[in-house]
């Protein structure tokens, strides 16, 4: 998933359910929901920012603090843990074990019938490399989602 995925799916939830919606709201939800991928900087993508043992204790030293804007942040980044677990594996316990799990859905179709495929997939974070992403349909998700904060929070 890429990061105008990982900041748009959020912020549009939280424009859908927050009564009073801000734009610091958003911005610190949307750079919680993106950091996470500067694991792709570091030896192994997918690898301490996606680890829940970093994740949740943010997220409960967030709610503790009683800072919403600390708070948005830390839902973020559970929310780019939670997106990645379907577009791959996530290492729950990273660095304690590199061994990581996600779900795989697909959908197929044609002449021979329809049908939903679904299984657990169990593999390692990937090494570091470069990558090249076809970013066309998140940007136009992206335009609705700016589209979506202007008209809620003008
Ligand atoms: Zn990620």
């Amino acid at each position: 998933m890429d990061p105008v995925e990982h900041a748009s799916i959020p912020t549009l939830a939280y424009l859908a359910l927050s009564n009073e919606p801000t734009w610091g709201g958003a911005l610190a939800l949307t750079i919680g929901a993106t950091f996470p991928d500067l694991d792709a900087f570091t030896r192994e993508h997918r690898s301490y920012l996606h680890s829940l043992l970093f994740a949740l204790p943010a997220f409960a030293l967030a709610y503790l603090s009683g800072n919403t804007h600390a708070l948005l942040f830390s839902i973020g980044w559970l929310s780019h843990i939670f997106l990645d677990f379907f577009t791959g594996v996530i290492p729950p316990v990273y660095p304690l074990s590199r061994r990581g799990w996600g779900v795989e859905i697909t959908a197929r179709g044609g002449p021979a019938g329809f049908g939903i495929g679904l299984r657990i997939v169990e593999n390692y974070p990937d090494p570091r490399h470069d990558y090249e992403l076809n970013i066309g349909g998140s940007v136009a998700l992206g335009l609705v989602t700016l589209a979506a904060l202007i008209i809620r929070l003008h």
